[in-house]
């Protein structure tokens, strides 16, 4: 987004940087791979195992029949799985999501710039706003922006006197 023109000779500095900064975290802190490895593995497993049964029926059963049921049960079971583990990535994405935003509060210390930045996403997509629970548990990766917009309106431990939580990334 920074380096789009368009958008840069139209958006106001003051949100540019707060962009930039929930950028950087996203860049600097969030650059993780343990959970994509996890994922793998556990498919992989899941995977395995899957072909493990399907192989121990062919063999004892030695009907065709039966390994075409035992497949598509794993794979039923598989789905359902797939479909559980949502609110759980889900969650862990909207956190990442929420934190950069804290990161950039702290960085640039510009509340009024995150909200500014907020209403205008909300003007532009209304359904955004708060979310309904099966959006949220199932497909939402950001916070609802009333979330966000209650972030950038409370949070600013600086003024209050408690302890930054990226303060090992923003100097004085
Ligand atoms: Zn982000």
């Amino acid at each position: 987004m920074v380096f789009d023109r368009r958008l840069t000779t139209r958006t106001p500095e003051d949100q540019l940087l707060q962009v930039a900064a929930h950028e950087a975290k996203h860049f600097l802190i969030d650059n993780d791979l343990k959970p994509v490895i996890a994922v793998f593995l556990i498919c992989g497993f899941i995977f395995f195992v899957s072909q493990m049964l399907v192989r121990l029926v062919r063999r004892k059963v030695g009907d065709q029949g039966a390994v075409v049921q035992l497949a598509l049960t794993v794979y039923a079971f598989g789905t359902v799985a797939f479909l559980l583990a949502q609110p759980v990535v889900t969650t862990w994405h909207r956190n990442l999501e929420i934190e950069a935003d804290r990161f950039g509060l702290e960085f640039n210390r510009d509340n009024q710039a995150l909200i500014d930045i907020m209403w205008t996403d909300a003007k532009q997509n209304p359904m955004a706003y708060r979310y309904t629970p099966i959006t949220k548990f199932l497909r939402a990766t950001h916070p609802q922006i009333k979330d966000r917009i209650k972030l950038a309106e409370t949070y600013r431990p600086w003024l209050d006197g408690g302890p930054l939580k990226y303060g090992a990334y923003v100097s004085d």
